[in-house]
């Protein structure tokens, strides 16, 4: 176990309001404000509502009332990201001014048939299909007439140009591992999409370093993706935090808890006449199975 910095570990939880919290998020939102809490550190809570077709204020507003009440406070002001695209466009920039980021004009649609074509479609560790590189060898004219024509596009990462930057890179995880990236097996991540000027993991990587987080605690999920967040820190200049990836809660059919799938949502409960003592108690008890299983 990795022993927590002086002032305790900086942990945060970092919802995207696409729907209303479930008991899964209560479990997560425990383990942040927990190791927060017993550490004399503190707990931020964050909104990453930067994609505004799936995210709505109203779940946004539900999301920091459901953990008011029970007592799952943020010790900063909550951080919506909606509200800090020139951040996320400055770090854009600088990456561009390093040629580390392409413009890419491929449609999803253009993407698929490109590697229905080449017979070969590896996926990353996260299960997104590679790209194909396909907008990579553009020349710089080339690039320059197309955004000219105002031709839509993304901004992705040239991955083997990033790492041969940042070289092998590794983090730490707060049972005492350290995990060996390996960023290439991703290919060319979008770091700002055509219709949101950015993406979860720029947003993700530039504000963890903004608020001081030192602990990361998220769900296994995202696990894979930590790679990718590795390369970002480094070529940023970002400290690394120690990273904890908890199970997930799980239904008792074995399947994820999930928004889509109706999990019953904490407010949901709260309206039936759950205390919050009993929600969390419950949380606890779903994720000590889950770790069980
Ligand atoms: N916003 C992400 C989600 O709701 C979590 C981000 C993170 O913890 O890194 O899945």
């Amino acid at each position: 176990m990795i022993l927590p910095p002086d002032e305790g570990w900086t942990t945060r939880f970092a919802p995207s309001p696409t729907g209303f919290l479930h008991l899964g998020h209560l479990a997560s939102a425990l383990v942040a404000f927990r190791l927060a809490r017993d550490s004399g550190g503190r707990f931020l809570l964050r909104l990453e509502d930067i994609d505004a077709t799936r995210c709505r204020a109203e779940y946004a507003t539900a999301a920091i009332e459901d953990l008011d009440w029970l007592g799952i406070v943020s010790a900063r002001e909550v951080r919506r990201q909606s509200a800090h695209f020139d951040d996320y466009r400055a770090v854009l920039d600088r990456l561009r001014g390093e040629e580390l980021v392409y413009p890419c004009f491929c449609t999803r649609a253009a993407i698929a048939r490109e590697v229905a074509q080449s017979g070969a479609a590896p996926h990353a560790p996260d299960g997104a299909l590679v790209y194909p590189g396909t907008c990579r060898g553009l020349s710089m004219s080339e690039r320059a007439e197309r955004i000219a024509a105002g031709v839509e596009h993304a901004w992705r990462l040239d991955m083997r140009a990033a790492t041969a930057r940042t070289g092998t890179l590794v983090y730490h995880t707060l049972e005492g591992g350290t995990v060996r990236c390996d960023p290439v097996a991703f290919g060319d991540v979008v770091l700002a999409r055509r219709e949101v000027p950015a993406s979860y993991h720029l947003c993700v990587t530039h504000d963890d370093a903004l608020q001081g987080v030192s602990l990361v605690t998220r769900g296994e999920d995202l696990r894979a993706v930590t790679d990718i967040h590795r390369v970002l820190q480094a070529l940023m200049g970002w400290a690394a935090p120690v990273y904890h990836h908890h199970p997930l809660l799980r239904e008792a059919d074995g399947r994820r808890l999930a928004k889509r799938d109706g999990a019953q949502a904490l407010r949901a409960l709260w309206a039936a006449g759950w205390s919050a003592e009993a929600l969390m108690a419950r949380a606890d008890l779903l994720a000590a199975q889950g770790s069980a299983a």
